[in-house]
């Protein structure tokens, strides 16, 4: 497969006008949407990477995109400072510019926001080679159109990014996790829904079905322990409680749970919906953020499953076609036109 790598804004320009269909890869973590296909030169984005601004003081970071997440993190870490929509595949090789492409968010997103949420502003290489700039480096922005936001989840279609400002938030000083064991779907359904109408502050509420919850809380050590008490008295139970909860919930944002696979499938859920997926001939899963998002490993026939119900998903890996359905026509073909009219980017 041939492929070019670039180290530099000027290269990425260069490869852009120089070869007809391209596809960027940060990491590779996510091989289904990073893979060229017949006809598409692969771009390696891993070289043009580090950290080009911090403000811990103002909550803020630019970094080129093909930083890991890894090395952001240790930068924020430093300061007491993470990302707080907790992106997946960090411990994989995930980049920032891989992570905004493909949309993704992960278990603590639900306190405070997805990735949408967080970024400030991007630099990207347009179709015809142009570097292009959305939204701004600072929290408080100038009013009008988020443009940069176009580029959460555009699989790489309307151009190659190159550079991302992002906000940040302190890192909670201690955090828990309960994990409670239900009777049946019907009752952890209920206490999900439960859970996530009360104002409890959780950084995140999972699902593993049929009917386990891990409620995380994090904040002041004495806060949380009341917090804590406050859940295991409404659930009616003590559950088991995960003091040292970091590696776990690592783990999950690695998809750690999906090892087993072959196809990794990301899926817009919520509980009207989750009923009908649990029905699926899906392996492995976990349902995210209040039961809104579901990650599952399954195989080629609970892909087609979930095609033939016609529910909507992404896959990470071990598909061809990655997204379904394919994004609505008006609006994607109008942004594609202006931005890549020569359609040198594929979409998934
Ligand atoms: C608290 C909370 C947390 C949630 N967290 C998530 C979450 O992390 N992820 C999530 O998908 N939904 C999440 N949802 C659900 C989400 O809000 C929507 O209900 C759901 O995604 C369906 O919206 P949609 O049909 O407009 O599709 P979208 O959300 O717009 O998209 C569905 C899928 O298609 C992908 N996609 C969309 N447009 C494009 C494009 N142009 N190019 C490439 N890919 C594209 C997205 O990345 C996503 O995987 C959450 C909801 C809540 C309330």
């Amino acid at each position: 497969m041939p492929e070019v790598r670039a180290t530099s804004v000027a290269e990425v320009q260069e490869a852009v006008r120089l070869y007809p269909r391209l596809r960027p890869r940060g990491g590779g973590s996510k091989p289904a949407l990073s893979t060229p296909r017949e006809g598409e030169v692969g771009l390696d984005l891993s070289g043009l990477r580090g950290l080009l601004e911090y403000t811990p003081e103002e909550f803020v970071f630019t970094a080129y995109a093909g930083t890991p997440l890894s090395e952001v993190e240790e930068a924020l870490k430093a300061h007491g400072q993470y990302l707080p929509f907790h992106p997946p595949l960090k411990g994989r090789g995930a980049t920032l510019g891989g992570t905004v492409a493909s949309g993704l968010s992960g278990p603590m997103r639900y306190r405070f926001g997805g990735l949408r949420d967080f970024l400030l502003g991007v630099r990207f290489v347009d179709g015809e080679g142009r570097l292009v700039r959305g939204g701004g480096k600072v929290v408080k922005n100038a009013a009008g159109f988020p443009f940069h936001r176009l580029m959460v989840g555009s699989l790489g279609a309307f151009g190659v990014v190159v550079e991302l400002s992002f906000k940040v938030f302190p890192y909670p000083r201690v955090t828990r996790t309960l994990r409670v064991r239900l009777g049946s779907l019907g009752e952890a359904l209920a206490a999900l829904e439960r859970l996530r109408s009360l104002p409890l502050d959780l950084l995140a509420l999972d699902l593993l079905p049929p009917a386990t919850l891990e409620v995380r809380l994090g904040g002041f050590p004495r806060s949380v322990e009341a917090r804590l008490k406050g859940i295991q008295e409404l659930l009616g139970q003590e559950g088991e409680v995960l003091e040292e909860d970091e590696a776990h919930w690592e783990a999950v944002r690695d998809l750690a749970f999906l090892e087993e696979s072959p196809v990794w499938v990301k899926v817009p859920a919520g509980l009207g919906r989750l009923p009908e997926l649990e029905t699926l001939p899906l392996e492995r899963r976990r349902y995210l953020a209040g039961g809104e998002l579901l990650y599952a490993g399954t195989d080629p026939e609970g892909l087609k499953a979930l095609r033939q119900r016609g529910l909507p998903h992404l896959v990470l890996r071990g598909a061809e076609e990655p997204l379904f359905p394919p994004p609505p026509q008006g609006f994607f073909a109008r942004v594609k036109g202006a931005l890549d009219p020569l359609g040198r980017f594929p979409l998934g």
